[in-house]
Formats: structure tokens, C-alpha cells, sequence
């Protein structure tokens, strides 16, 4: 695979006009700038197809000619897997195919295009009356395409489901350019092998997500919001298992949160005011969602009931729009607060929810025994089972130094308590760049010889994202 790069430009530029393809480096700052800044290679072009015959011509000519394509969305992957692996490579940015082709809020469903960004296919929705629930941090940036890619989960996977389940058909350009016209809107289709679930979630490895049907569900009409106080993991797990016994489908969102991510978010300014009740080692987030003609109080009632059954300790209930705005910003900041701490180590991993507590019992242990001083930072969708379980570097130690000595042992560490609980490396991030050798290490090896069978069958000369997931 290696064309020279302006004869790629020239190339890409007769097939799709020179308006859309970038040649010069220095404009390509924002397709290649990823939010985890370790992936930093240049690509030979970008293009940006303005519809969806001209993704199918750019993916002929790459067919033909060897070339890498890297199909790229709202670039807000967290494992590099929208960003270039060699300087011949070029990125195939969805961002122009940004139409929502219909609406239906009474069959709830959706067809969006692979460049649409996730907060105006919210709003859309919203403005006819239904609801899109997935919802990320991410998701001014992040577009359809590439979430549907990354099978995104986010702070609502308990009650509705990640990307796969919302996913009801798509429209994708196959490594040959040919178009498969997936984008049925059907609840029941059992005509053989489910092509939709293959593609989504696959990173771009199998073929080029261009639009696809997406389930909408009943706006609610409120919710209900608190952040209780919790003594531990194990209060939490328990405290989980009676919401869901009184809330069943309506618990929308159950979120933990250690008390350093407070900590850390009121010393650096980052809360406007202190969002919890009082003190406490543990947080929860939890949300309830109301539907039209239901009485609130469900969850004040529900926490009335942990109270007295002693899994909480104190609460505090949203009371406005502004409440719940900053509760949610408290648990959306988390990630991003560690960065003032200066370095620290990341996970995004997934275990049998019943494992949580022991997961962040004998991760922290066995790191604070190998890393004098670290702080562990494990927060997340732990109804989902699913916990960002991070570190940050000792106070006052060398963010560099410290990475350098520790990053691989503290991966191996917490790597090991997920495998022996049963649990998945790489819960809602992907694989990307990041996890290639982690894969092969951990997966069944008869699943990564059907992985390898499906890539190859799609993709033969391997053109669509090289690298990236299988490596
Ligand atoms: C602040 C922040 C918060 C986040 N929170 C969450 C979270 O809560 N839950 C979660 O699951 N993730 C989260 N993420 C990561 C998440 O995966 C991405 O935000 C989002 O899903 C990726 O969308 P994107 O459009 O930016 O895709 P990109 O980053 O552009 O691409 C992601 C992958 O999809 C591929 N791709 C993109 N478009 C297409 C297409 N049309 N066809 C085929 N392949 C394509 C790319 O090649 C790449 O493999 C977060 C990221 C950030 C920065």
C-alpha cells in the first residue's frame, strides 16, 4: 500500500473535487488531533465526501489502488481508531453526510445519516415529540457513524441499551464500493446472519456506515434526580438491586462516584456549588425517568426505603432543572478532573455487576501495593457493570516518570482481577490502535479466528481502517 501522497490528492480531488479532499498538513489539525493525544501520524488526505455515491467512488478507487481508509466521524474515539496508523492512509470523514432523512415518532424510528452529530439528532427528535437515548459526554462532537462504530454506551445503557440495541437497520459502502441497503425498520427479521449487528461496533473495519434506523422511544415527561450518600461498592450493589426491584425499566441512569472525584472537582473550581448532601467515601447518582400521567415520587420514596434499610446515609434530591444539570456535570466531569491531578492511568472495563465491589476492592489494593501513593479513581455505570477504573499519579510525583515506571504494570494489575472475574477489557471505548496486542492476549482464540474470517471475507486486501482492532 503506498501511492505517493499528492498523487492521492490528485486522485481523490477528480473523483470528488478538490472542495472536498485536504492535501496540506497544516489544515489537517482537527481530523488528526484525537482527545487521547498518543496517536499523532499524518494522513496522505483527507476526504470529505459529500454524499453517499461519492463514499462509494473514493472506496472503488481505494479498492483498486491499496489504499488505506480511515473512516472518521466527530474524531472523539478514545482508543485511536478514527486516526491514521501510517502516512499513506487517508481519512474518510462522514462529517458532510450530516441529514436526517426521516423521522417517525409514532413508529419510533429514525433514519439518520453516518455524519449526523448526536445532539441534533437529539434535538430533532425532540422537537417531534420523542427521544434518542443515547447519551454522552461526547455528544456535541461525536456523530451517528461513529458511535453506531464504537457501539457507544454512555449514562443510559441500563434502561435502553448501547448503540447495537438502538440500531434497527443501516446503509453501508463495503470495502469495494458497492452500497448494502440495510436500513430496514423491522422489529422481528430473521432472515439469516444480522449483517447491522456485525457492522456496528466494528470500528470501521468492515465497511463504511453511511446512514441507519434508529429506535425513538417516548419523550418522559420528568425525571427524577438524587445523589445519595453511600458507605461502599458493596452499599452501592445493594442499594442498586432495590431501585431496580421499585423502578424496574424507569431507572434510567445509576452512576458511582468516590469521594476524591469531589475532592478534586471543587479544589479546582470546576462545580459552581457542592452538588452533594454532606461528606461521604461513596456517591450515587441515580435517575429515574417519569412518564406522562405518572405521579412523582418514586424515587423519594424509594430512597426512603434504602434509608431505613441503612444503605444510605444522607441524599439529596434535584429540585430544578439546575440541580440536575449539576449533578450530571459532577459525574460527566470525572474523567476530565484527573487532568488537573496531572497523569493517571485508565481502564475502561467491565465486569458481572454482582463483581463490581470486589473488582474495586482488589484492584485499588493490589495498585496501592505495587504504586506507594497512587489514588484510585474508579467511577462509572456501575448498573452497566461498567467502571472507568483510573488512577492518578501520587501527589507531587513527575507525571512523565511516573507513566513510564508504572502505566504497563498498573494494566497488567488491574487486567488481571477483570480477567479472573470474568470480566471484558474494553467495555464501551473499543479497541483501536490502544488494545491490538491486549486482544489478542485475552480473546478466545476461535473468536479471533471468526474475526479474522469475517474481516477478510469483507475486506480482503484489508483497506478499511488497517490495523486497527485485529492489528
Ligand atoms: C468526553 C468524552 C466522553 C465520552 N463518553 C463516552 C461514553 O460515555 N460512552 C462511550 O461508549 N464512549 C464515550 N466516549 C467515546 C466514544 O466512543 C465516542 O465519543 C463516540 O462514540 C465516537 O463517535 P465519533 O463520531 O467521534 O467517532 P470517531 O472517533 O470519529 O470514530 C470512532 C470509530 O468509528 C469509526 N467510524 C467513524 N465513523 C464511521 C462510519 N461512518 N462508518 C464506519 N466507521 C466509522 C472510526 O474509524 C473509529 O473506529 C467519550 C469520548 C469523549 C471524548
Amino acid at each position: 500500500m503506498s501511492l505517493p501522497a499528492n498523487e492521492i490528492v490528485s486522485a481523490l480531488s477528480a473523483l470528488v473535487g478538490g472542495d472536498n479532499v485536504v492535501g496540506d498538513v497544516a489544515r489537517m489539525g482537527a481530523w488528526l488531533s484525537e482527545p487521547r493525544k498518543r496517536f499523532h501520524i499524518a494522513a496522505a488526505a483527507v476526504v470529505t465526501p459529500p454524499d453517499v455515491a461519492a463514499v462509494q467512488a473514493v472506496m472503488r478507487w481505494a479498492h483498486e489502488n491499496n489504499v488505506g481508509i480511515v473512516p472518521q466521524g466527530g474524531n472523539t474515539g478514545l482508543v485511536g481508531a478514527q486516526v491514521p496508523r501510517r502516512g499513506d492512509e487517508v481519512i474518510l470523514s462522514l462529517q458532510k453526510l450530516d441529514r436526517i432523512r426521516s423521522i417517525d415518532a409514532a413508529a419510533g424510528v429514525m433514519v439518520a445519516e453516518a455524519g449526523t452529530i448526536l445532539e441534533n439528532a437529539h434535538r430533532a427528535v425532540e422537537a417531534e415529540g420523542a427521544m434518542f437515548p443515547l447519551w454522552l459526554a461526547s455528544q456535541g462532537s461525536a456523530r451517528i457513524g461513529g458511535v453506531l462504530s464504537s457501539n457507544a454506551g454512555g449514562v443510559n445503557v441500563l434502561a435502553y441499551g448501547n448503540a447495537r440495541e438502538l440500531t434497527m437497520g443501516v446503509e453501508a459502502v463495503l470495502a469495494d464500493g458497492r452500497l448494502y441497503n440495510g436500513l430496514n425498520a423491522l422489529k422481528k427479521d430473521n432472515t439469516g446472519y444480522d449483517l447491522k449487528d456485525l457492522l456496528v461496533g466494528a470500528e470501521g473495519t468492515l465497511g463504511i456506515i453511511t446512514a441507519a434506523s434508529l429506535k425513538l422511544y417516548p419523550l418522559p415527561e420528568d425525571y427524577e434526580t438524587a445523589l445519595v450518600n453511600i458507605a461502599s461498592p458493596e452499599a452501592a450493589f445493594e442499594l442498586f438491586g432495590l431501585m431496580r426491584e421499585r423502578a424496574g425499566s424507569r431507572l434510567n441512569a445509576f452512576e458511582l462516584i468516590p469521594w476524591i472525584g469531589l475532592d478534586i472537582q471543587l479544589r479546582h473550581q470546576m462545580l459552581d456549588a457542592d452538588p452533594t448532601a454532606s461528606a461521604s467515601p461513596w456517591y450515587a447518582l441515580i435517575e429515574l425517568t417519569r412518564m406522562a400521567g405518572t405521579a412523582p415520587g418514586s424515587l423519594q420514596s424509594a430512597l426512603e426505603a434504602a434509608f431505613e434499610a441503612t444503605l444510605i446515609s444522607d441524599a439529596t434530591m434535584a429540585e430544578s432543572l439546575a440541580d440536575r444539570t449539576r449533578m450530571w456535570a459532577f459525574r460527566e466531569q470525572m474523567s476530565e478532573c484527573q487532568s488537573r491531578e496531572g497523569a493517571s492511568i485508565k481502564h475502561d472495563v467491565s465486569v458481572p455487576i454482582a463483581a463490581v465491589p470486589r473488582l474495586i476492592a482488589e484492584g485499588s489494593a493490589a495498585v496501592e501495593k505495587r504504586v506507594p501513593g497512587i489514588r484510585p479513581v474508579p467511577f462509572g455505570h456501575m448498573g452497566d457493570g461498567n467502571i472507568h477504573f483510573n488512577f492518578s499519579q501520587p501527589v507531587g510525583a513527575d507525571p512523565k516518570a511516573f507513566m513510564a515506571e508504572y502505566d504497563e504494570a498498573v494494566h497488567e494489575i488491574i487486567y488481571d482481577v477483570v480477567l479472573k472475574l470474568g470480566g471484558s477489557v474494553s467495555a464501551e471505548h473499543g479497541i483501536g490502535q490502544l488494545k491490538v496486542d491486549l486482544l489478542k492476549q485475552v480473546k478466545d482464540p476461535v473468536a479471533l479466528e471468526m474475526m479474522r474470517a469475517i474481516k477478510n471475507a469483507l475486506d480482503p486486501k484489508g483497506i478499511l481502517n488497517p490495523g486497527k482492532m485485529l492489528g
